[in-house]
């Protein structure tokens, strides 16, 4: 899997320091943001794979940049997920109609759980598929892609996979690669 870049949006420094923390340990490349309008102002010009935000905030909170970030083409499909010291019902339908991705209570998981939860949510969101070459427009694609006809690696002979990453299940939307199973596998 690539490296995952995620965007820490909370203003108390101490719950951000720790997840800074754990995020950077599991191989994350992370972003801090102290408030909303930092958060919109770092998913914009970073494109985070996934932001990780608190509710309660000074000068824009969590569910005020939330909206803003659906509202701009280039944020509008980065996943969120809430981290929220409250846990309250009205908090939690409200990030349910916003299409976050996770709410997570503080006290109910533990910090390093949470990590295990949000890589799940790529994890969940990316497919691999081999291609059958005589199917349809395979053999087509593969040639026009520079490829061999029989969808092998023209480097190393390795099987070439179609990987499908969801960008919005609701629409069935997909962005899609083709990687070689035999060489730099992470590589576009
Ligand atoms: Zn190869």
């Amino acid at each position: 899997m690539k490296t995952l870049k995620i965007l820490l949006v909370d203003d108390d420094d101490a719950i951000r320091n720790m997840y800074v923390e754990i995020f950077q340990k599991e191989g994350f490349i992370v972003l801090e943001a102290h408030n909303g309008v930092e958060g919109l102002d770092s998913a914009t010009k970073n494109m985070p794979d996934i932001i990780f935000t608190g509710i309660v905030m000074p000068v824009m909170d969590g569910f005020a940049m939330i909206e803003a970030l659906k509202k701009n083409v280039a944020t509008s499909k980065t996943p969120v997920v809430i981290s929220s010291h409250l846990g309250r019902e009205e908090d939690q339908r409200r990030a349910t109609e916003l299409g976050t991705k996770g709410f997570f209570v503080r006290g109910l998981y533990t910090p390093n759980e949470i990590v295990e939860k949000i890589q799940e949510i790529f994890k969940a969101s990316e497919y691999k598929i081999k291609f059958m070459p005589n199917e349809l427009d395979a053999e087509k694609l593969s040639q026009d892609m520079g490829n061999s006809k029989d969808f092998k690696c023209l480097k190393c002979g390795g099987n070439l996979i179609l990987v499908m990453k969801v960008v919005d299940m609701s629409n069935r939307e997909f962005s899609t690669k083709i990687i070689c199973s035999g060489c730099e596998p992470e590589q576009n």
